[in-house]
């Protein structure tokens, strides 16, 4: 069996010391892609750094976290735009824009919402004109993000850790998005209805490292080795061999990044 993690964020500092190790049991899992996310210019650098001195292995999203809005200046932007459009067409690198979206916890005054959402939008025409899918951040804002998307033109786009409204999924499915799942689709009960009711081909699966987990990961460092598990939780609740379930969310990856070398 082979695994993908499609979104985890490496350049966190969490990880600095541990990469060569943590990149080392990933390997020996048989994780054959690791995409990292970035969240602010800074991360985006690490992040094409990384997947450089990880070729095959380590692929960067490049993009702006909603949660990194708030003190982001224009100049800034700016910067990761440019930083953005020179480096998103190297396919062998960088495969998505993300980690974008919304988050209104993030956003409770006029202003920061109104700056999250023109960044949102900037990252979406980036991702147009770069034809790259996009991994988003949807946490208490789903329903507001998924009208505006349909309003660009977009390769593919991914719902990071989709956690509500259900009601919203077989609109999803309808529209080809994909959905990825972590480590809770061992231990909690919402996250299995969701990967429940996720037709098996348009699941992804996911880490989101380093966020800590609870469960059999308390007190863990969140790492791609944990997707296994993730796998084998899938298959119980689809009710499906853990080889079926992994083979079709390596298709799905391969098909939702466009991994060269990860051609089936
Ligand atoms: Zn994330």
């Amino acid at each position: 069996m082979k695994f993908v993690d499609a979104h985890l964020h490496f350049s966190d500092r969490e990880y600095s010391s541990k990469i060569a190790q943590i990149i080392q049991e990933a390997k020996q899992s048989n994780l054959v892609a690791l995409v990292s996310s970035s969240i602010d210019y800074e991360s985006c650098q690490r992040n094409l750094m990384l997947a450089e001195e990880n070729r095959g292995l380590v692929y960067a999203a490049l993009g702006i976290h909603p949660w990194n809005v708030t003190n982001l200046t224009e100049k800034k932007l700016e910067q990761t735009l440019n930083l953005i459009l020179q480096h998103g067409a190297e396919c062998e690198r960088v495969v998505a824009i993300g980690e974008i979206g919304l988050d209104p916890q993030y956003a409770k005054h006029g202003e920061t919402k109104d700056k999250q959402m023109q960044v949102f939008k900037e990252m979406l025409t980036v991702a147009e004109k770069l034809s790259l899918p996009v991994i988003v951040h949807s946490r208490w804002s789903a329903q507001k993000i998924m009208p505006l998307l349909t309003s660009y033109r977009l390769e593919g786009v991914l719902f990071h850790w989709f956690s509500s409204p259900v009601e919203l999924i077989p609109q999803m499915v309808e529209h080809g998005y994909y959905i990825s799942e972590g480590p809770p689709t061992v231990f909690s009960d919402r996250t299995k209805e969701i990967v429940k009711q996720v037709p098996i081909t348009n699941l992804l699966t996911e880490t989101d490292g380093p966020v800590p987990y609870y469960g059999p990961f308390e007190g863990k460092l969140t790492t791609p080795a944990f997707i296994p598990l993730v796998v084998k939780a899938m298959a119980e609740i689809k009710n499906m061999k853990e080889e079926e379930v992994a083979d079709q969310i390596l298709k799905n990856s391969v098909n939702f990044f466009r991994i060269e070398g990860l051609k089936l």
